[in-house]
């Protein structure tokens, strides 16, 4: 650099700014004047005459929203946030393990095995995910992009028919076309990925009058799934979690992402 650097006195020179804007040099000199200047009233208008590496940090804090100063804007006070995703694995953390086969295999254990599988799934795509109860505290006002409760089917053997899935959304929800996007969503990526069949038309009141439909902010788009029988789908959902996993994971992502959510070739 052929220019020295300047006092502080020296750096508003307008007519100087001029002339040196003819050549790159004088350009460079202006645009570190500039930045002398900003520096300069940075750090007047800092209580403590702080340095500008602090400013920075400030900054970083006012983006992450930990500024005190701004201290209620942002309501995740963590550096990063990411968006959320909520899933419940049914029956989890309570008394009732839900449905129970003879030989001991319980609902529980499967909704809480594929549940922390879709966790995972959905972390590695960039999301907070909260595991949650049957009964977690954490769903009152709940926020999310979307929640989605994990339920499994009975083990008692009803008929031929009893196989395959169920997918709905709360009867009353403040966004209709959200919540049935997200169970068209659910529906086109569980069945394109498991192969399961969904069982249309015994979607029950206990379904769609799901508790934690009423608990969960308004705003939070909502689904419960049953993901198969645990007579007839038994092997699939014992034997193979990863792939009911990553069909509810796909599920979700394309609602979150606006993917075309029709039913793929061959789908009913
Ligand atoms: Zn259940």
């Amino acid at each position: 650099m052929t220019e020295p650097m300047l006092p502080e006195e020296t750096q508003v020179q307008p007519a100087r700014q001029r002339r040196a804007s003819m050549n790159v040099l004088g350009q460079l000199s202006m645009v570190f004047t500039v930045g002398a200047i900003l520096a300069t009233l940075f750090t007047a208008w800092t209580p403590l005459g702080l340095f500008p590496s602090d400013l920075a940090e400030r900054m970083a804090g006012w983006f992450s929203g930990e500024n005190p100063a701004q201290g209620g804007t942002f309501p995740t006070p963590t550096p990063r946030p990411r968006p959320r995703i909520g899933i419940v694995a049914g029956h989890w953390g309570g008394s009732d393990p839900g449905a129970v086969c003879t030989d001991g295999l319980t609902e529980v254990e499967i909704t809480l095995n594929v549940a922390t599988r879709v966790k995972d799934a959905l972390t590695a795509a960039g999301f907070d995910v909260d595991l949650l109860e049957e009964f977690d505290d954490r769903l009152a006002e709940y926020q999310a992009l979307a929640l989605v409760s994990i339920h499994a089917d009975t083990c008692a053997f009803i008929d031929d028919n009893a196989t395959g899935f169920k997918v709905t959304a709360a009867l009353a929800s403040v966004s209709p076309e959200k919540a049935s996007r997200l169970v068209a969503c659910l529906r086109s990526r569980y069945q394109e990925v498991t192969g399961l069949r969904f069982h249309s038309g015994s979607v029950t009141p206990h379904m769609s009058s799901y508790h934690a439909f009423d608990e969960i902010h308004a705003e939070t788009t909502a689904a419960i799934m049953e993901i198969g029988f645990m007579n007839l789908d038994r092997q699939i959902l014992t034997q193979q979690p990863d792939v009911l996993a990553q069909g509810i994971a796909n599920g979700v992502l394309c609602f979150i992402y606006n993917e075309d959510a029709s039913p793929a070739e061959g789908q009913q």
